[in-house]
């Protein structure tokens, strides 16, 4: 089996803007697969056909095709002749060591010219592997499920779909800034604003020298993991710690956590803007600290004049790990480190904060200069997955999309 065939989410992708999606989507395939030994990946009627050669790793390939955004499964299969015959012979030379109880054969045409209906390809394909084998055939609950699809020239046959990670091909959404700490909501709140389609800046606030590198070194971390699936981020690294010590100094105890966070916010804001993000995302939930109460998360929120998503908001604690350990930031969140909010952290932070306390407070602090002063301080990392660019191969590589 010398080819993977990627089938995209149907429905998301539909109207008139269909084209401009299934672009985005072999991009990102054609990214996600740089140097691996590909043939070449294109569209064709559908779904996107991707040409291993030889010497492409198809599990690595696989498990790439696996974190791309907008693919509702995608199957390794093989080529056969477009005759039942011939594709029943493909099928069984390819069987390896499948001793299935039952099976059956779905069919499916791209090429609806094709003389055959559907169900007439099944019972012919089907009949011929029954002959072959003696395995009974179980339309409802099949333990082998082979797969058949009429192309133009040729078909194909897989045996199952692996699902893919659903969502929007990425750079379909725009572009939005998430304020990631090393912990477990934010990184899943990164990866859902992805899914969606968005391009996501990272942006984490440390207290490095007053604390260690340990959260940068995390968050380096959880961004590497992430651009496996959006394949280019950028990760700004602000400097946090002296901004705290100000706000300790000059602010009440009660209030410091919602000051830090609309700091942290109006700094997002500003490093969202110069890369043309539209919205803040955070990994904020209703209720789940003393932070982010109703009262506080609004207070918080007047900060910025971006608008701010939470895709997290009414999730439980296990729902948002369940999906950290899914998408693998769990392994990495856990690990223990010194959060700048744990630094100067009232042991009683304030759950309803009103805003005109808040505005009290900080006109005392020269709120202006101390933005000013972290965007300058703040340091970028690109980060790119893979870090070999796409090059097909050969005469036949790399062709173009084709409708
Ligand atoms: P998380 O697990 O994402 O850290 P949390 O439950 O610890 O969230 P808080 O610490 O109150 O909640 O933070 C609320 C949100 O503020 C986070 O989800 C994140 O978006 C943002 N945030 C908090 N600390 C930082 C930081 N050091 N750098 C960047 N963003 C942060
Ligand atoms: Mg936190």
């Amino acid at each position: 089996m010398n080819a993977i065939v990627v089938h995209y989410k149907e429905l998301a992708l539909k109207g008139n803007n269909r084209p401009w999606f299934i672009r985005h989507l072999v991009r990102n395939l054609r990214a996600a697969l740089g140097g691996l030994d590909v043939r070449s990946v294109r569209h064709a009627m559908g779904r996107i056909e991707i040409e291993l050669r030889p010497g492409a790793e198809p599990q690595e390939a696989g498990d790439r095709i696996a974190r791309v955004f907008g693919i509702a499964n995608y199957s390794y299969a093989g080529r056969a002749p477009r005759d039942p015959g011939g594709m029943a012979a493909a099928i069984l030379a390819d069987l390896g060591d499948r001793r299935p109880a039952s099976f059956r054969v779905s069919a499916r045409r791209a090429d609806k010219s094709f003389p055959l209906t559907s169900p007439q390809i099944e019972r012919h394909v089907g009949g011929l592997i029954k002959q072959a084998t003696g395995w009974r055939v179980d339309l409802a609950g099949p333990e082998l499920e082979v797969f058949v699809e009429l192309m133009m020239d040729h078909a194909f046959y897989y045996f199952g779909k692996a699902p893919g990670a659903g969502g929007l091909p990425t750079g379909t959404g725009g572009r939005v800034a998430c304020l990631l700490s090393g912990g477990f909501d934010s990184p899943v709140a990164a990866y859902r604003m992805m899914r969606r389609g968005c391009r996501v800046l990272l942006i984490h606030f440390h207290s490095y020298p007053i604390l260690s590198r340990a959260s940068q070194e995390k968050v380096r971390e959880i961004a590497a993991l992430l651009t496996r699936s959006q394949l280019r981020s950028r990760l700004v690294l602000v400097p946090f710690g002296e901004l705290q010590q100000q706000v300790v100094l000059l602010a009440p105890p009660p209030l410091r956590v919602v000051l830090y966070r609309r700091l942290m916010l109006r700094i997002a804001e500003k490093l969202a803007r110069a890369w043309r993000a539209r919205a803040l995302v955070t990994g904020e939930v209703v209720g789940q600290v003393a932070s982010q109460t109703l009262e506080n998360l609004t207070a918080i929120a007047q900060a910025s004049g971006l608008e701010i998503l939470r895709p997290l908001v009414g999730l439980d604690k296990d729902e948002i790990i369940a999906e950290a350990r899914r998408i693998g930031t769990h392994s990495i969140s856990i690990v223990p480190d010194q959060d700048c909010c744990q630094l100067f952290t009232p042991r009683h932070p304030a759950t309803r904060v009103s805003l005109e306390r808040i505005e009290a407070a900080e006109r005392a602090l020269p709120i202006e200069a101390m933005v000013e002063a972290a965007v300058e301080g703040a340091a970028v990392e690109e980060l790119e997955f893979p870090m070999i660019k796409y090059a097909p191969g050969g005469s036949h590589g790399g062709s173009g999309i084709e409708h």
